[in-house]
């Protein structure tokens, strides 16, 4: 026998409401109350997802995937739309045009290449894992090099791109918070919420203090206009100019190489949410999605990000196409990261199977026919989240007590240090001691 249990929590929230479901199925010969006290608790203590009532009404009305013309009274962003308009226009009639006509140098192939991947890796281990999710810590000589490559990549400063970054996290998939919500349709998230003032994205600083606080960051925010004037017309003419090829190089390695890093680095707030699969969870639009990592320097495996950001890998398998993971993971071999996190093998599979008890409960409320084989899934099903909840009730004991035991080493360590130090005092006093009586001997002839 199994009892589902259906709760809904609804908290009054200004003028907005907060609302959450939380559903889970016990067998009836082992409830346990305090699994369900502990979801409910769960969804109240991750971070609230505040909908308007005209976004509840909308829903309500079977809107799932929105389009941008709901928001288009929103002020055009003019620079924006021109920056990204013309250098996709000379990267598809330009450069194709003088490859035909002129041809171009491998060298200009090189740098076009080399370029590109320092523009990449600058946002997804810099940007993104280093500066929005604090996954690891890096040298100040790798930090400048993240901020100078981002600047290139032209996508704002890191102090502001994190901003923007820490709110998509917290209100993922909200038409009116997430500033590149996947649910206003494709184009919105690739491109379309950049080319106008939205004021969901509006950066709110409060979200990045922490960042705040760095030299390093707010020195390439105050010159964030200059450093991207040098980076993207300044090197590559240098480059150009050096190997015998200004345009050819400027073409490749300036125009091209901005025109495929953006669109790159855009498909993860697009396809990354549309295209792919949900191993870890169902409750966003996060995707994995393997042909996108490829494209994005190992950013495709997307799912499980949003479920476990503060990991410094997106891949986690070590199979898994993740090139970010592989360069964070060799400068830490060099020395120039520390503290890289990873979360713990339990927690992902816990992650894991957490939402496949959730997909088995939603297909067997599904299938029709056969009331006794239904009823023998439906038991199995419970009796297999009965041995899930026991060994989640295990791991959390243990780990409860290594966490124990480690400070009572720790306690141990610094009483052990401050005996040993005491040792020594005493030791000390006697050696003067012995010195003062020598010197009063000598006095006593
Ligand atoms: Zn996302
Ligand atoms: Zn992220």
């Amino acid at each position: 026998m199994t009892l589902r249990i259906l709760s809904t929590i609804n908290i009054n929230y200004g003028t907005a409401s907060l609302e959450a479901e939380a559903q889970c199925v016990v067998s009836t010969r082992q409830f346990l109350p305090e699994d369900h006290a502990n979801f409910c608790r769960k969804i109240v203590s991750s971070p609230p997802t505040v909908r308007s009532a005209d976004y509840n009404n909308r829903q309500a009305g079977g809107v799932k995937f929105m389009t941008a013309s709901n928001w288009e009274s929103a002020r055009r962003n003019w620079t924006v739309t021109l920056m990204f308009a013309l250098t996709a226009a000379v990267a598809v009639s330009v450069v194709p045009w003088y490859g035909i006509s002129h041809g171009f140098h491998a060298a200009a192939w090189m740098w076009f290449a080399l370029l590109l991947s320092a523009n990449e890796l600058a946002i997804t281990c810099g940007y993104h894992r280093l500066f929005a999710h604090a996954t690891y810590e890096a040298r100040p000589a790798l930090k400048v090099a993240y901020l100078l490559f981002g600047a290139m990549a032209l996508q704002n400063s890191a102090l502001v791109w994190s901003a923007g970054h820490r709110t998509h996290h917290r209100y993922i998939d909200d038409p009116e918070r997430d500033p590149y919500c996947a649910r206003r349709g494709f184009w919105f998230s690739h491109i379309g919420w950049m080319l106008r003032n939205y004021p969901s994205g509006d950066p709110d600083l409060s979200t990045v203090r922490d960042l705040q606080r760095d030299p390093w960051v707010m020195w390439q925010h105050r010159h964030y206009l200059p450093l991207t004037l040098i980076m993207n017309f300044g090197v590559p003419l240098l480059i150009g100019w050096a190997s015998g090829d200004i345009l050819g190089v400027f073409l490749l390695a300036g125009i091209l190489r901005l025109v495929v890093s953006h669109h790159l680095t855009f498909c993860i707030n697009s396809l990354a949410h549309i295209v792919g699969i949900q191993p870890y969870t169902d409750e966003n639009t996060a995707r994995d999605n393997a042909v996108v990592a490829l494209l994005t320097f190992g950013e495709g495996y997307h799912n499980f990000h949003h479920m476990f950001a503060h990991d410094y890998r997106n891949g986690v398998r070590w199979w898994q196409w993740d090139p970010s993971k592989w360069f964070i993971y060799t400068m830490h071999w060099i020395g120039l990261t520390t503290d890289l996190k990873r979360v713990p093998w339990f927690k992902i599979r816990r992650a894991l199977l957490d939402n496949q008890f959730r997909r088995a409960e939603r297909q067997l409320a599904r299938r029709t026919g056969g009331a006794q084989q239904i009823e023998q899934l439906r038991r199995r099903i419970a009796e297999e989240y009965e041995t899930f909840c026991r060994a989640v009730t295990a791991w959390t004991q243990l780990r409860d007590q290594w966490l124990q035991e480690t400070r009572r080493a720790m306690i141990e360590r610094w009483e052990r240090a401050l005996l040993q130090s005491r040792f020594k005092e005493l030791e000390y006093g006697l050696q003067l001691q012995s010195r003062r009586m020598r010197a009063l001997s000598a006095q006593l002839g």
